[in-house]
């Protein structure tokens, strides 16, 4: 494998960077285990600035990023795990709150000076791929809620695994998080791969209409501590089909 220590030019923090307090530890445990960083480079966002941290994982066959803002060596980072999604993320879907997240997780990392966004490709409708998502998502549209939706297409539950995600943050130097999320399954299944989770911060979304169903069933299926969801009853309605929308 490459050593990308040895490469300067992807590696090295510009002089245009210095001052920006962003550092990341270069180390071997990511390569010996099958990811290799591949580059870093400095990502101005919206949100402020990033470095992105490409990665190639030769086991899975994925690529991978994270976003690294400030110097999170060593330190416990806040960091959100995200899973991919298509929809929310580049299309702010309201079908569920994925967007939203992703937003409210990179704002909340600025605002506490350094954390990390790891990126996970691979993640889409919990792991079965973004047309079984789609499919998924139409027959939530006909009355069964997120987990049955994918039990009647004779797909898993949740197939996501997070090894690479826990291996890319080894990689960083991070070995402890204050972990944005609201799903106990993501914490334990860090804390399965060796990383320590010192707090699991939460990232409530304000429920919409189009998304409360969805929200629920997280609540009640998967076991994501939603406190914020209670009392929001009066949110939920039938959604029926809008003109010019049957395909
Ligand atoms: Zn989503």
């Amino acid at each position: 494998m490459t050593d990308p220590d040895a490469d300067a030019d992807v590696d090295t923090v510009p002089d245009a960077t210095a001052g920006l307090g962003v550092e990341v530890a270069l180390g071997d445990a990511a390569r010996q285990a099958g990811v290799e960083r591949v580059v870093r480079v400095r990502l101005p966002t919206a949100y402020g600035e990033f470095f992105a941290v490409g990665y190639l994982d030769r086991r899975r066959g994925m690529e991978q990023v994270a976003l690294v803002h400030g110097d999170v060596a060593g330190e416990t980072a806040l960091t959100r795990v995200h899973s991919e999604c298509l929809t929310g993320d580049a299309f702010a879907s309201t079908h569920c709150e994925c967007g939203d997240q992703l937003s409210a997780a990179l704002t909340a990392i600025v605002a506490e000076g350094c954390g990390v966004l790891v990126y996970l490709q691979g993640h889409e409708g919990r792991g079965i791929g973004l047309l079984a998502k789609l499919r998924a998502m139409r027959l939530q549209e006909n009355g069964l809620d997120t987990v049955e939706a994918n039990i009647a297409l004779g797909l898993p539950v949740d197939a996501r695994e997070y090894g690479v995600a826990a291996e890319i943050l080894r990689d960083l130097g991070v070995r402890s998080v204050r972990l944005l999320s609201n799903n106990p399954r993501k914490r334990e299944a860090l804390l399965g791969q060796g990383i320590t989770v010192a707090e699991q911060v939460p990232l409530l979304m304000p429920p919409r209409a189009e998304n409360i169903r969805y929200l629920m069933a997280k609540r009640e299926r998967l076991d994501h501590d939603l406190p914020h969801l209670d009392g929001v009853r009066g949110l939920l309605r039938e959604t029926k089909p809008q003109c010019g929308t049957t395909p």
